[in-house]
């Protein structure tokens, strides 16, 4: 047994994360990121380089690596997830106005850039498989509005939690019977794939006409901060291009066709992504490891584990459980019990359709997000988290059960 990253052919990254990063008293953190040589080779050769801004030379090998992995033909990287997602929707003529369909179970960076745009977020709850928008909901939304004469959602965007690919077959056809785009938020399922029916061995993120992915400390990949733009339209490409780089017209002394935003990312963060892409398998291997861990150490606990489903490869992310109906005790008495134990758990996100700022939302459904809210908490599971430390947690979840 080792104390430090139990990732066999990790580079070798001991304890070294952030001082601190394993939190107060040694409690084991939820999600860290997981940074060894190689990140620190590149994010130096960026340094020396001298190009540590939003030019040069990572940035444009980032996005074309980053392409070829999740199989688009462009790549376009942002800030952060959430600038990502508004150019996208911008990209898709969301404007004033206009409803744009989401996920209700979701962390707000979903929903934040549809309220940018000034548009409207119409919530749909989530189905019971994989926690992911509801296809019978939304194409029943969809066609009453079609009988009904009133004016369809301009956008769908269609969010992958947890690093679960959502049942993507029904909810196209949805979309496409009404011509309806859809925008996918694969910030949480980079790695994720589809591998069964018409979508088979496709990345989460290269379905829809865009596809938005974040770089976020937490993400399974992490630039510090930042996210990508992937699209095979070279035409939605060149823009997203245009509209992150403060609308600047190329060769013309500062010259902007219109309002813009500050939205690339540094080469900067580039190196430390490109560093991560280069790594990807290897995180993904080993969420795989931890969630096959658990799985089997609490099979026979009264726990809902997280959603197996055939067709769908998820990268499970976030590990995440939820507490029987059943029992009597709540997820609260749950998390206070882990929490007491050193062991860094955290509830699943309250649904948008109880956030202050979407109460007055449109909402079809909800029932399924409050009980996923209600009783669910993910676990640690960094990629490095170490076998010892993996031990504590299943023993620790074992002690509230026994
Ligand atoms: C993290 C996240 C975002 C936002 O990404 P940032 O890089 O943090 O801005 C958006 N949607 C989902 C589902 C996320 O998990």
């Amino acid at each position: 047994m080792t104390a430090t990253g139990g990732v066999p052919g990790a580079v070798p990254t001991g304890e070294a994360h952030a001082p601190g990063a394993r939190g107060p008293k040694g409690t084991i953190p939820l999600a860290v990121p997981n940074i060894g040589e190689l990140e620190r080779r590149y994010v130096l050769e960026a340094v020396e380089s001298g190009f540590v801004s939003s030019v040069g030379p990572f940035v444009s090998e980032f996005e074309r690596r980053f392409a070829e992995k999740v199989g688009s033909k462009h790549a376009i990287a942002c800030a952060t997830g959430t600038a990502a997602i508004h150019i996208g929707l911008i990209l898709l003529g969301v404007g004033r106005g206009d409803d744009v369909v989401c996920s209700d179970f979701t962390f707000v960076g979903s929903v934040n850039p549809i309220a940018y745009c000034g548009a409207r977020p119409v919530l749909v709850d989530a189905e019971t498989t994989t926690w992911n928008l509801d296809p019978v909901l939304l194409a029943a939304e969809l066609d009453r509005r079609a009988a009904a004469g009133e004016a369809q959602p301009k956008v769908v965007e269609i969010v992958h939690v947890l690093g679960q690919p959502a049942d993507m077959e029904p909810l196209v056809d949805a979309c496409e019977r009404h011509g309806i785009p859809v925008l996918e938020d694969a910030a949480e399922s980079l790695g994720a794939t589809w591998t069964a029916g018409r979508y088979a061995g496709r990345h989460t993120g290269t379905v829809g006409r865009i596809g938005c992915f974040s770089f976020n400390g937490n993400k399974i990949a992490t630039t510090g901060g930042g996210g990508m733009i992937v699209t095979d339209d070279d035409d939605l490409a060149a823009r997203a291009r245009h509209l992150t780089t403060q609308a600047k017209v190329p060769d013309v002394g500062y010259l902007h066709d219109e309002v813009g935003y500050n939205y690339r990312l540094t080469n900067l963060a580039a190196g430390l992504g490109l560093a991560q892409l280069e790594r990807l398998d290897e995180f993904v291997a080993a969420k795989h490891r931890i969630a096959t861990r658990y799985d089997e150490a609490f099979a026979d606990l009264p726990l809902v584990l997280p959603p197996r489903v055939d067709g769908l490869a998820a990268t499970y992310w976030l590990y995440s459980v939820l507490m029987p109906a059943e029992d009597g005790r709540g997820r609260d008495e749950f998390l206070g019990h882990l929490t007491g134990l050193g062991v860094g758990a955290r509830a699943l996100w309250r649904p948008l359709h109880a956030q202050p700022p979407f109460l007055t939302a449109p909402v079809l459904g909800g029932a399924v997000g409050d009980g996923l809210f209600g009783r669910g908490l993910s676990l640690p599971c960094a990629t490095d988290l170490s076998e010892a430390d993996q031990e504590r947690v299943v023993l620790s979840v074992r002690s509230f059960f026994s």
